[in-house]
């Protein structure tokens, strides 16, 4: 048993191996890739795809699998091992039964598509022509159908797809969610709405020269704990975070100087995921399960820092004073409370990374609805733009009149990533669930955080959740940490607390 799994283990580390130097060739396309270069990083990223479907489907993989009789892939993992050794089996087991399941080809094809189609995309998002982009995105829509049906499914093709970014979670889990949560968040909003309080968000948008947002950004990393001498933080056209090993975390963000929510947010955020990373224990680094164990539970991480903590009174009366001495000329006049409540006006806009906590979920919902659409082929991709308005008029009440703020916004569906934004809204709802069993354990977090002393935050996410990695599956690890089930409750208990403040209602 020793043996075999130790043989496992070797397998694992040389796929995590050709996982991280896929990730530099994906990092350097979005960070500094000529243009030009497109063609041949497809090629290049297509084929490591390959070696690492390769890899997982040795025949020995299987064999080894049969010899110690493992052979389904529940949560639980195979019941005569202690953890992590358990853990790793399961998850290796789950990557093995999937790819086993996708012929090479298939592999190869969705990651060149998916290449080629960002570069697309790009090019659609800047003239805001979404035709430039619908060829690339019918195929990789049918990419993604093709490997749900390779994948199988219980009732909907939408099931395997899902299941990549959020381990056994089912749609129909999803849909009872967001029904609750958004028939909670119509009601507070309009609430929010029809207050007579109006914020004035105005002063977001004077000129805050991008050289000091990036100064500023870089002392806030530091205070999160982000260690420079093992991440690097660049621009990007889409703010993301990856991971080129264990000591290596590269966070993005883009600055727009006349939008100062962009730059410090993205960087807040992508920081929550970045310190995710940077924290599995000794113990599991390098192996498969050195990474979030879902992406639900990846962007709690980063929602948490962005949004409970990023947007708090709390870590504003620290970050306030130094923020107006850096920008002394644009925030000279502001108060405290203007600049508190304009970070966080709400008001239906069209670009969901930039939208308010409140409205945040419904941009979610909206892609949800419409990719399960899209994958069960009941919406054709001629008409997405169209469904796409209607959609955002029926939940936000406003109609984008560009692609660009409307169906080109996002990147996700030209990675063919499908399944995947409902992960956010989990993350949001986790965030709000865990920091409430925080401050249940630390008392005077609250006050820590206002004198800038984020150190016990970082702390409890490295003892609670971070070490972990994905030893624990997403409704375990919730289960553990904050004593029940994922309850969307926390998250508009959180939300309705801090808006009826600021909007007096
Ligand atoms: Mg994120």
């Amino acid at each position: 048993m020793n043996e075999i799994i130790k043989n496992l283990k070797k397998t694992d580390s040389c796929i995590q191996r050709l996982i991280q130097t896929r990730s530099l060739l994906e990092w350097d396309q979005e960070t500094y890739m000529p243009e030009a270069a497109i063609g041949g990083r497809a090629e290049q990223i297509a084929l490591v795809e390959s070696l690492i479907h390769e890899r997982i489907t040795d025949p020995k993989v299987g064999e080894s699998f049969d010899k110690i009789g493992v052979n389904d892939d529940s949560p639980e993992g195979p019941g005569n091992l202690e953890k992590p050794d358990r853990s790793f089996l399961r998850e290796m087991y789950r990557e093995y039964r999937r790819n086993m399941r996708l012929p090479k080809e298939l592999v190869y094809k969705i990651a060149r598509q998916a290449s080629l189609a960002q570069a697309k995309w790009a090019e659609a998002r800047n003239a805001s022509d979404f035709n430039i982009f619908a060829p690339d995105l019918k195929n990789l829509i049918n990419l993604a159908c093709e490997k749900a049906e390779c994948l199988g499914y219980d009732k909907d093709r939408y099931e395997p797809l899902l299941d990549e970014y959020e381990p056994w979670m089912k749609p129909a889990q999803i849909d009872e969610i967001f029904s609750k949560l958004s028939e909670k968040l119509k009601p507070l909003l309009v609430q929010i709405m029809q207050s007579d309080k109006k914020v004035d968000d105005k002063i977001i948008e004077r000129k805050y020269p991008v050289a000091k947002q990036r100064e500023f950004g870089i002392s806030v990393l530091k205070s999160m704990g982000f260690d420079f001498t093992r991440g690097r933080l660049d621009i990007s056209a889409h703010p993301f975070t990856t991971t080129l090993g264990s000591s290596d975390i590269r966070i993005t963000t883009r600055y727009n100087e006349n939008y100062f929510n962009s730059g410090i947010f993205g960087i807040i955020h992508e920081c929550g995921h970045g310190l995710y990373e940077a924290n599995f224990s000794k113990g599991i680094q390098g192996t498969l399960l050195a990474r979030g164990t879902s992406l639900g539970i990846h962007e709690s991480q980063s929602r948490l820092w962005e949004n409970i903590i990023g947007r708090s009174k709390s870590f504003w009366t620290a970050c306030f004073p130094v923020l107006k001495r850096l920008f002394a000329d644009v925030l000279s006049d502001v108060s405290f409370t203007t600049f508190y409540e304009a970070i966080n006006a709400v008001k239906p806009s069209f670009v969901r990374v930039e939208a308010d906590e409140v409205t945040y979920n419904l941009h979610i919902i909206l892609r949800y609805n419409l990719e399960r659409e899209l994958v069960s082929g009941n919406l054709s991709i001629e008409d997405l733009p169209y469904a796409w308005r209607e959609e955002s008029k029926k939940l936000l009440g406003i109609v984008p009149e560009r692609d660009s703020e409307g169906v080109l916004q996002d990147i996700h569906w030209s990675m063919g990533a499908f399944g995947y934004f409902p992960t956010y809204t989990l993350g949001n709802l986790y965030s709000a669930q865990f920091y409430r069993s925080m401050q249940n354990e630390i008392p005077d977090i609250e006050d820590q955080i206002k004198n800038r002393n984020l150190e016990p935050v970082l702390c409890w996410l490295k003892e609670n959740i971070h070490q972990y990695g994905s030893i624990y599956p997403a409704d375990q690890l919730c289960l553990k940490v904050t004593g029940e089930n994922l309850n969307p409750d926390y998250f508009i208990d959180y939300l309705t607390g801090k808006y009826r403040e600021i909007y007096e209602f």
